[in-house]
């Protein structure tokens, strides 16, 4: 069964970039566009990957990455950060909040693909 990856980012082209990757790389993208709906979204269907923006309305990328470690039923999906280039204390926030990884804007589709897959692996999802 294909994995199902939950991609929260608020900027329209850049999300649809991510879908297009992720959804030719053989994974099942429900994508949102803000904090709020990432949080019921991932109640909701337990994705196996949450891809989480930091900046976005509504909640930011912390406040959701906060949130769903703080649920029993959320606390364990593996999640990666995509961040603004050299935004270091974004990236340090991030981990030690509990993230598994993050990927740095712009980025590569290929890049992002693979850490997806890494991540994955890792958590022993494959
Ligand atoms: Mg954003």
């Amino acid at each position: 069964m294909p994995y199902t990856i939950l991609v929260a980012e608020d900027q329209q082209h850049v999300r649809s970039l991510i879908e297009y990757k992720l959804r030719n790389s053989g994974f099942v993208v429900v994508a949102v566009e803000d904090g709020n709906a990432a949080l019921q979204k991932a109640e909701e269907i337990i994705p196996d990957l949450v891809l989480l923006d930091v900046m976005m309305p509504l909640m930011t990328g912390f406040e959701v990455l906060g949130a769903l470690k703080k649920n029993q039923k959320t606390k364990d999906i593996p999640i990666l950060m995509l961040t603004a280039q050299s935004k270091e204390d974004e990236v340090l926030k991030g981990l030690e909040l509990g993230a598994d990884d993050y990927i740095t804007k712009p980025f590569s589709p290929n890049e992002l693909a693979a850490r997806v897959k890494t991540v994955l692996l890792r958590r022993g999802k494959k």
